[in-house]
């Protein structure tokens, strides 16, 4: 018979005690308990196009089917050809200055590099300076890597642009690397060329590296035009991460890409490890890299839905007005990305735990928000709205939103 005596537990690393990653956290599993349980819940949680009907272009979705006999095999590790060579001409085309093949690094989505890039770089004890609120995978592959993320403030009053004096005085002697989300997911800002050139000479004056995520940097509303961080000097080392998943609607097929600019001849020891880890998992999922080409050679993107009268920009339009309408709620409305970070005005909403705030709206209007200390926002006052749902349902879910906060108002 065999022995089944109790041993000790089996746990997760401890490099994982500072891992968090809220946007698919305890919230959103009791929300997927709910739906089993056959309840209806209409979710502005989650930036996922396809989801919503936003789906992928035709030409990408034939482009793929069509190379699937030839994408049996890996590729190199660092992609394919015909992918990188497009993103090559994509940098040239948002003025980034001597990228060559070598290069560009294709992955499974921006996730999988952004893990990569944080690995390659830091040792315990380095720090980097991510925004706060910030996408949280950022500050979460930052623990994981083992080093220390910082958060700089940005400026609700400044339209959520980075508080540069923070930023400022959070750079130590252990301090590697900039983190900047632009176009900016939770909050939709849009950094000016004059933020981007003062965050570059902070770069430049402290030998630190930036990291531009930049993966909304076709969402933009109201003729706004984005600025590659990287096209605004020659010397800083910067790494431009960018892909298909929103731009292009197509996150399920995770194609993402990291571009190294600048100053590679001061970086070549890290660059060998960025070859490293690139190798160690071989290569990004091959059918994803097919895509690339096809996006970024043709007219797919999501230019005409952001555009006046495209559906996600009166989607934007409705949520902000609705949400702004609830009183003791403000909203900075959103220059880009899919994404909303309205403010609960404390006096109004005494809140203390945001997360148990969430939940209750949940259980109580079957809608989910995800809080926002989930972005690593400091205080429990704020919450994440993805406006993707179509115009009836942003209604119908907001409308609810408010008739809880009205309930919350009365206790
Ligand atoms: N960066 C930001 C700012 C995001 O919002 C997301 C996804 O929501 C990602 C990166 C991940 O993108 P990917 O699908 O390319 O992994």
């Amino acid at each position: 018979k065999p022995d089944f005596t109790p041993m000790q537990p089996i746990r997760k690393s401890k490099k994982l005690d500072n891992v968090c990653y809220d946007i698919r956290g305890p919230v959103l599993a009791r929300a997927k308990q709910m739906e089993e349980d056959g309840q209806k819940i209409i979710k502005l949680n989650i930036g996922n196009l396809a989801a919503f009907g936003f789906d992928a272009p035709e030409e990408i979705q034939q482009d793929m089917i069509r190379n699937l006999p030839n994408s049996a095999g890996y590729s190199d590790s660092k992609g394919i050809f015909a992918a990188r060579k497009a993103i090559m001409h994509y940098t040239q085309e948002k003025k980034i200055k001597g990228v060559t093949l070598e290069d560009i690094y294709v992955g499974n989505g921006v996730s999988e590099l952004i893990v990569m890039a944080m690995n390659a770089l830091l040792d315990a004890g380095d720090e980097v300076l991510v925004p706060a609120p910030d996408y949280p995978l950022w500050t979460a592959a930052v623990s994981l890597s083992g080093g220390t993320p910082i958060h700089y403030l940005c400026d609700e009053a400044n339209d959520w642009l980075p508080d540069l004096d923070d930023m400022r005085a959070k750079i130590t002697p252990n301090t590697k690397a900039i983190v900047i989300i632009n176009p900016n997911n939770p909050t939709g800002a849009l950094y000016p060329d004059a933020t981007l050139q003062a965050i570059v000479a902070m770069a430049r004056e402290h030998g630190l590296i930036v990291c531009a995520d930049e993966v909304y940097d076709k969402v933009l509303y109201d003729d706004a035009v984005h600025t590659s961080i990287a096209s605004l000097s020659e010397d800083v080392l910067t790494l431009t991460f960018n892909g298909l998943s929103k731009n292009y609607r197509s996150c399920g097929y995770r194609a993402g890409w990291l571009v190294v600019s600048g100053d590679k001849r001061r970086a070549t020891d890290y660059i060998e490890g960025l070859n490293m880890l690139a190798s160690m998992r071989l290569c990004a999922n091959v059918p994803g890299q097919w895509a690339i080409q096809t996006a970024l050679g043709g007219y797919q993107s999501i230019d005409d839905l952001v555009a006046e009268g495209g559906r996600m920009r009166r989607q934007r339009d409705l949520a902000h007005e609705l949400i702004s309408a609830i009183p003791g709620v403000s909203c900075v409305k959103p220059k880009a990305t899919l994404y909303m970070f309205p403010r609960l005005d404390p006096a109004v909403y005494p809140i203390t735990d945001d997360q148990e705030f969430i939940s209750e709206l949940l259980q109580e209007e079957k809608v989910l928000l995800v809080q926002g200390t989930g972005f690593n926002w400091p205080h429990p006052d704020h919450f994440r709205l993805v406006f993707l749902p179509h115009e009836d349902d942003l209604r119908e879910a907001i409308g609810r939103v408010a008739r809880f906060l009205e309930g919350y108002r009365r206790r």
